[in-house]
């Protein structure tokens, strides 16, 4: 007993202080791709890298439309690597969650030049004008009731919709003595008939589909769903529709946020939770894709 006891005053406070302090992010965490949008000159390598399709070019005539979605992206960094003139890098970066899907896709076009390069960008278009507009006076009232209601004390149903388990070991971690989900009031339930939100991950899979149904229909109103990772949010490497899976998990059931990622780490997990809660603010804009470094 007294050895706990000097063990536990020798290791001290281990929780961490986000959100109310900045993440500590570890030297070679890897989170999402970021693209030099406007002076880019040929997203082809990129593009032809991609595993999952987060980078798409289409062609037509003397143009060339590059879609990029990271509701689709996994950040291996395969496009960093094959893109050699540095206009994609690898960041940091996990505040990813938003609550509209367009929010994560961005679409550029370029004139083409005669070797088939590009020319400077022609027009970028997020995938929902949402990224530019403020909240309106209803979506503000309803977001005042769900802080209200749900904002200071939440239970959550995970669902595990047919993923790797790769978001399970990060959603696991948010009950440990480091990320203690309890100290922000949050925490895990048994049954989704305690459950204010749905933490959903996983491409749905066809054995899981009625299962997922029946779960949302089972939790009490007013209720939140949370998409957690690539495959919750598009099907990821699994795709839209298989033999196997449905795809993302807003093809079964409204999702309110999405939280992108391969898997999103707790803290990103931890900003989607509280952002469909109204207690932080959406971080990620489309246009964020073109920043510069
Ligand atoms: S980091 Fe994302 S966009 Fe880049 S290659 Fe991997 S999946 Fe595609």
């Amino acid at each position: 007993m007294f050895q706990i006891l000097k063990k536990s005053v020798q290791t001290g406070l281990v929780t961490i202080g986000y959100p109310h302090r900045p993440a500590q992010i570890p030297e070679h965490f890897r989170g999402a791709p970021s693209f030099e949008l406007v002076g880019w000159q040929d997203a082809r390598p990129a593009a032809e890298a991609c595993p999952t399709g987060a980078i798409s070019i289409e062609e037509s005539e003397a143009r060339r439309r590059v879609t990029i979605d990271y509701g689709l992206c996994i950040f291996c960094g395969q496009c960093a690597e094959a893109d050699a003139s540095g206009a994609v890098k690898m960041t940091p970066d996990f505040e990813l969650a938003v609550r509209d899907r367009g929010d994560l896709v961005t679409t550029v076009e370029y004139p083409l030049t005669s070797d088939g390069r590009q020319g400077p960008a022609a027009v970028v278009q997020t995938g929902s004008p949402a990224l530019q507009r403020t909240l309106q006076p209803l979506e503000q009232k309803l977001q005042r009731r769900i802080r209200d209601i749900l904002g200071r004390s939440l239970a959550i149903r995970e669902v595990d919709a047919g993923s790797c388990n790769g978001c399970e070991m990060e959603i696991g971690a948010l009950n440990n003595p480091v990320y203690d989900l309890e100290r922000l009031g949050i925490h895990f339930v048994a049954s989704p008939r305690h459950a204010d939100m749905l933490l959903v991950t996983g491409p749905v899979t066809r054995n899981m589909e009625l299962a997922l149904q029946k779960t949302y229909r089972a939790t009490p109103a007013p209720k939140i769903v949370v998409a957690v990772g690539a495959c919750g949010i598009s099907g990821g490497i699994f795709g839209s529709q298989n033999y196997a899976t449905v795809g993302a998990v807003d093809a079964v059931v409204p999702v309110d946020v999405f939280i992108p990622g391969c898997p999103p780490r707790p803290q990103a997990l931890l900003h989607g939770i509280l952002l469909a809660l109204g207690r932080m603010e959406q971080r990620l804009h489309a246009s964020d894709a073109g920043r510069a470094e």
